[in-house]
């Protein structure tokens, strides 16, 4: 089929942007069409300043093309990104955020995210006024476990920037990438884009004035990380652990790599989850499922310290799956479990930051 014009923009119309219900022609995407003879020319214009997403469309829409009217079409295609109007730059968007404390394992299903969560509420609890941002970009689980699954934060323009409105529960301002795209399409998304999606969540986030910005990243160690010690000055890093050996094996992989000369990201501490099994009819047992006081022996040997230890506990998990966090569950000993870790980490966060100078974002020398 010979290409012109009218045929190109309805083959296009079907190409949708990933983070929009509409495609890429609504969205007024596509300029400067020009169709001749065998080739295709045209620019791929971005709405917003940063969009991670603009080269997969452009891959998008040159396999569209080829697949319609054949592999001798010429295609070219141009992007070009919105400008930004006002002076917003990355670090006057944080001047409101006091600390950034980043929430670690080694390996994935330790409780992380469950951490990061009950920490972030039992801060707000105390009257800290707390941001969560969901880095685990391959899993995000904290839409889910603060009750905001169908959260879709907006947008509006601040000083002619546009930035993302946090959505709140329980206190907390939260942005995840799961309030972006549907489950299921993070397999699209690689390396860069992930990276690029976490900066813009961070910096274009309308955070206001923050005491405590949680960033739970992904398990392990990856790009992820990189561009937040890059793009960020984090005031420390926690680092979750159940006691069993194999997790404790990964979870020393991931202070070193924070301990390291090149990140020098202090380590705030470790916390031990899943530490114990009370059963209720035998309240004054303990069952050390995953072995007893890994975190607390490795905190020891590391010479870091043991923010807390949290039990195994039913409740953790419903609160999780239902959105009601359990650290919002008042006098129960798991809610005091993470009363307690908010109160250490606030310690911590104060130590650090009389004895230590603000860390440096590291700079990556190719
Ligand atoms: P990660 O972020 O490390 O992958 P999650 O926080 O998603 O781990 O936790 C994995 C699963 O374990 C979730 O279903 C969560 O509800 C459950 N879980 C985490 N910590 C506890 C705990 N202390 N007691 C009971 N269930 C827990």
């Amino acid at each position: 089929m010979k290409p012109d014009s009218n045929k190109v923009i309805e083959l296009l119309r079907g190409i949708r942007h990933p983070e929009s219900s509409q495609g890429i022609i609504e969205m007024d995407m596509v300029k400067s069409l020009s169709v001749t003879g065998d080739r295709i020319d045209f620019t791929l214009v971005s709405r917003k300043p940063e969009d991670p997403l603009l080269g997969s469309l452009k891959n998008a829409c040159q396999r569209a093309i080829t697949k319609q009217f054949g592999p001798d079409v010429h295609v070219d295609i141009q992007i070009e990104k919105k400008q930004v109007k006002g002076k917003t730059t990355n670090a006057n968007a944080l001047a409101g955020v006091r600390n950034i404390i980043a929430v670690a394992s080694g390996k994935g299903g330790v409780g992380k995210s469950t951490v990061a969560c009950n920490l972030a509420v039992a801060l707000s609890i105390k009257g800290s006024r707390v941001a969560l941002v969901d880095a685990d970009i391959f899993g995000p689980s904290i839409p889910r476990m603060l009750g905001l699954m169908d959260a879709r934060p907006v947008a509006h323009e601040v000083n002619g920037k546009e930035m993302i409105i946090p959505a709140v529960n329980h206190g907390v301002k939260i942005l995840s990438i799961g309030f972006f795209i549907r489950p299921g399409d993070a397999t699209i998304w690689r390396g860069p884009m992930a990276s690029n999606f976490l900066k813009q969540m961070i910096f274009q986030g309308d955070w206001g004035e923050i005491d405590y910005m949680i960033i739970d990243l992904p398990p392990g160690t990856s790009d992820i990380h990189l561009t937040l010690v890059q793009e960020v000055n984090v005031t420390g890093a926690i680092i979750v652990s159940t006691p069993q050996e194999v997790a404790l094996a990964d979870a020393v992989k991931g202070i070193s790599m924070f301990r390291g000369e090149r990140i020098s990201v202090p380590v705030l501490g470790l916390v031990e989850n899943m530490a114990w099994f009370t059963p209720a009819e035998l309240p004054d047992n303990r069952y050390y499922i995953f072995g007893k006081d890994g975190c607390k022996k490795l905190a020891e040997s590391m010479n870091i310290p043991l923010l807390g230890q949290i039990p195994i506990v039913q409740d953790i998990r419903e609160g999780g799956d239902n959105g009601t966090p359990t650290a919002l569950a008042g006098d129960s000993p798991e809610s005091k479990a993470f009363a307690e870790l908010a109160e250490r980490v606030k310690k911590a966060v104060d130590e650090r930051n009389k004895n230590l100078p603000p860390t440096q974002r590291v700079k990556i020398t190719k």
